[in-house]
């Protein structure tokens, strides 16, 4: 016999199915045994009456304990009692793996357990409706996001994750002993998303490991995340690139109820309206700042602080829960970055803050060689060492400009979950390489 999936079991009232799971609570009373089965499409009351139920599986229910795989025939029925409207009526029952007690967790929704014991039992935990429903809409928010660069004419890429080609500043990259030579752990696709574009693509993504080696203890930092990165070519600004992130936002946020209503509604979720984000320079976000006792030095970023109070601020002027800020100080962005012509103290770069937290920067990139390299010298880097990279912009690159956003800190956003970690199925931080 075939197996039937629990959410299914309302098209086979009266026939006889057969349904494997997990035992998510059971029942044993002397003349009736309640089993609730779950299994990835849902959960359901079966039922086993002495007398009625053959002997064998009657008594093997007392054997039962939770989270055991189990494997039951028999006939979904109309109840008024159970809270699904059907009850399933066992007719056999087969034990596949005995679960031992007791569970290293509670994975009950009652939530006994703190996050650290969860996620060192992690495969556990996400057998909770909650926690599973987490992981299912990350997976829809990739799915998503993937048909929307897809539709965008952008080409997925892979780039290496163990690299000698640093970009930023190297104190942030995990050192790998490489058979004796020094390699780091990409802690950014960077020099690779520009590559490709300048490789004739034009437009890339890529959705992959970024590795970061900072002692961050907050609950928005990790120093393993998955990025979501593009890099767009024959752009005319970096507002060209703030007007695809917009798009796709809009897109995400239209599509996801629909693509995850279940999980959404388990998880209580609401998702923000969103139309136009509203831009303001970071000058800007400063100058509304000040009479709320926040000051900054010219070249100086936002603290957490006061992207916390911008976004408060945003959504009284704005009614938006999103906002780019724009135009940062050259003196704190990267040496790639392209400067404004009107204004060279500052980068043609932005951040998106959603609700007061930063979920993605970007910006345009330096595509002129003698211009890259000038800058890499003011910066005080020596271009010759990086010269895979400025090999190039020697010929043939067009303007281009991306971003990079964290997975794991939209979904958590999004979400309105306490903890980054509660958005990745292993997190690691300072002080997690387990499991
Ligand atoms: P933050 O200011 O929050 O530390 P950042 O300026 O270092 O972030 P970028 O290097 O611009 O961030 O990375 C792009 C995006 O990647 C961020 O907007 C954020 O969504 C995500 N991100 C960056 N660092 C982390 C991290 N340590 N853990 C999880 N996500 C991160």
């Amino acid at each position: 016999m075939e197996r039937t999936l629990i959410r299914d079991l309302k098209q086979h009232l009266n026939q006889e199915v057969k349904i494997q799971g997990w035992v998510q609570e059971f029942r044993n009373v002397s003349k009736i045994k309640f089993i609730i089965l779950r299994d990835r499409s849902g959960d359901m009351q079966t039922v086993a009456f002495k007398g009625e139920t053959p002997e064998e599986p009657f008594n093997l229910a007392n054997e039962i304990t939770r989270e055991s795989v189990v494997e039951i025939i028999g006939v979904p029925v109309e109840s008024k009692e159970s809270r699904w409207g059907i009850e399933v009526k066992v007719k056999d029952l087969k034990i596949i793996s005995k679960a031992q007690t007791p569970l290293p967790i509670d994975n009950s929704d009652k939530g006994l357990t703190g996050i650290e014991k969860r996620i060192d039992n992690r495969f556990l935990d996400t057998r909770n409706a909650k926690v599973g429903s987490i992981f299912k809409v990350r997976s829809k928010i990739v799915k998503i996001i993937t048909n929307f660069f897809d539709d965008q004419g952008f080409t997925n890429i892979n780039s290496p994750k163990m690299t000698a080609l640093g970009v930023e500043s190297g104190a942030d990259c995990f050192r790998v002993d490489y058979f004796g030579k020094p390699m780091f752990l990409a802690q950014s696709p960077q020099v690779y998303k520009q590559m490709f574009v300048i490789g004739g693509f034009e437009r890339v993504y890529e959705i992959g490991a970024v590795f970061r080696a900072e002692k961050s203890h907050t609950t928005r930092h990790l120093t393993e995340f998955t990025g979501v990165d593009f890099e767009m070519g024959f752009i005319n600004n970096h507002h060209d690139v703030m007007d695809f992130i917009e798009a796709m936002f809009n897109d995400l946020i239209a599509k996801l109820p629909a693509e995850a209503q279940k999980e959404l509604t388990t998880l209580g979720a609401t998702l923000p309206s969103m139309v136009k984000i509203p831009r303001i320079s970071v000058q800007a976000a400063k100058d509304l700042l000040k009479p709320l006792g926040k000051s900054y030095p010219d070249e100086d970023d936002l603290d957490a602080e006061g992207e916390r109070m911008l976004g408060e601020l945003i959504k009284e002027k704005y009614n938006s829960e999103f906002v780019f800020i724009t135009e940062f100080p050259w003196a704190i962005k990267p040496f790639y970055q392209t400067k404004d012509e009107k204004n060279p103290k500052v980068t043609k770069s932005f951040d998106l803050l959603y609700n007061g937290v930063e979920i993605c920067s970007g910006s345009q990139r330096e595509h002129r060689y003698e211009v890259w390299a000038a800058q890499a010298t003011e910066k005080g880097l020596d271009p010759e060492l990086m010269k895979e990279y400025g090999d190039l912009f020697k010929y043939g690159a067009p303007l281009h400009g991306g971003a990079g956003f964290g997975l794991d800190r939209i979904t958590h956003r999004l979400l309105k979950l306490d903890n980054i970690r509660e958005a990745v199925l292993l997190p690691r931080d300072p002080e997690r390489m387990k499991p």
